[in-house]
């Protein structure tokens, strides 16, 4: 149940939309393209918390007491979809992270799907991009499918 919860919680209604017509198409999220390290992604970063994406400060500084590294996440607002929003203080004035070698996870993983179904989206200087396809394997199914018919 509390796994359950804290799936419905990781979505936006937007992002549950999202999910759910990918489902119903039969399609899958890939994430094609590159870095050309333009820092935009750390000047606008939403995170995620033990309860989903976080929406409140409270929660924010409640994640700092068990991970201080966090402590370089700075709150700038909230979006659309009423998530927090943060800067990060490690960026420099040239766009590069002070510690790029042993940046965190969630920086190294940028960009995650889960951006997608929390209703997010990359910015629009940003070297990747997701993509809907069709999975192969259902593809040659089908093929196969009326090959037989
Ligand atoms: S730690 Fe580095 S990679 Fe991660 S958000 Fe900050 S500047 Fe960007
Ligand atoms: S926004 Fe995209 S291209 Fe720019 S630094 Fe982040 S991952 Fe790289």
């Amino acid at each position: 149940m509390a796994n359950i919860l804290r799936l419905l919680r990781s979505f936006s209604p937007l992002g549950l939309i999202r999910y759910v017509r990918l489902r119903l198409m039969g399609r899958e999220l890939l994430i094609r393209g590159s870095c050309h390290c333009c820092g935009s992604c750390c000047r606008r970063i939403n995170l995620e918390g033990e309860k989903g994406w976080l929406r409140s400060e409270k929660d924010f500084y409640a994640i700092i007491d068990e991970y201080p590294e966090y402590k370089r996440f700075v709150v700038m607002g909230k979006d659309e979809l009423g998530f927090l929003y943060f800067s990060c203080s490690w960026l420099t004035s040239a766009g590069l992270c002070r510690d790029h070698d042993s940046r965190m996870k969630l920086c190294s993983n940028f960009p995650d799907k889960g951006l997608h179904f929390c209703g997010g989206k990359l910015p629009p200087e940003c070297g990747f991009r997701m993509v809907e396809v069709r999975p192969f394997d259902r593809y040659l199914k089908d093929e196969m499918k009326g090959q037989v018919k």
